[in-house]
């Protein structure tokens, strides 16, 4: 009987990227389920002081309010001009929660007078896996870039048309998914833990 594990994200990309990697690593071990099949679960507040603490809120909470193991993820962009900000702060940088293109026009501002050489940033995800018995693990991912001086590209999400990786000219908005997942700090993080999710669900029997 495969393990069920539940991701605690009502995004299907989400969903389709991480069971694709924990398939190639166990076949048929693991039945990965969305929140949404769970309507009585709140979405959790992210009252935590860091990426980890928020991924770990939401995976614990949704391990005890499910009786499954629960894996979650919380991401954002930090640049480094502004010590770090936006940081967890990232979805609601202008003030309403998920506005991504008020949230990149303040960010653009902020850094109207920084020079080129100075616009170094980096996008992290912390994913966590929590266990109904209270067991827990936190794997950090990064993606190191700069943030552009305009938008360009109108793929991806949040601040991807400003942001460029590292030696590359182009903008995450102007990569495809697939390009993104093989470098990004989601798909870094979701690689890292993914191992530690297997041996985790594996010691339950
Ligand atoms: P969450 O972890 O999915 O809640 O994302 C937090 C916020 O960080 C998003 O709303 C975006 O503003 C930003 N963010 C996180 N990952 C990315 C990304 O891959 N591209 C662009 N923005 C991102």
């Amino acid at each position: 009987m495969p393990q069920t594990l539940v991701l605690a994200t009502r995004n299907q990309g989400k969903i389709v990227e991480f069971r694709r990697i924990l398939e190639a690593l166990a076949p048929g071990e693991i039945n990965l389920v969305g929140v949404d099949q769970f309507p009585e679960l709140v979405d959790v507040e992210e009252t935590g002081t860091s990426f980890a603490e928020n991924a770990l809120l939401k995976a614990r909470y949704t391990a005890e309010a499910t009786g499954f193991p629960a894996i979650s993820d919380d991401s954002g962009l930090c640049v480094d001009a502004l010590n770090g900000d936006p940081g967890i702060f990232s979805a609601r940088w202008a003030g309403l929660h998920g506005d991504d293109v008020a949230n990149l026009q303040k960010l653009l501002a902020q850094l109207s007078d920084i020079a080129d050489e100075s616009r170094g940033a980096h996008f992290t995800c912390v994913s966590a896996i929590a266990l109904p018995d209270g067991r827990a693990h936190v794997e950090e991912g990064r993606m190191i870039g700069r943030i552009l001086r305009a938008p360009i590209g109108d793929g991806g999400f949040g601040y991807d048309p400003i942001f460029a990786p590292l030696g590359m000219s182009i903008s995450t908005a102007q990569m495809s998914a697939e390009e993104k997942d093989a470098i990004s700090h989601r798909g870094k993080s979701l690689r890292a833990i993914a191992p530690h999710v297997i041996e985790m669900l594996r010691s339950l029997g």
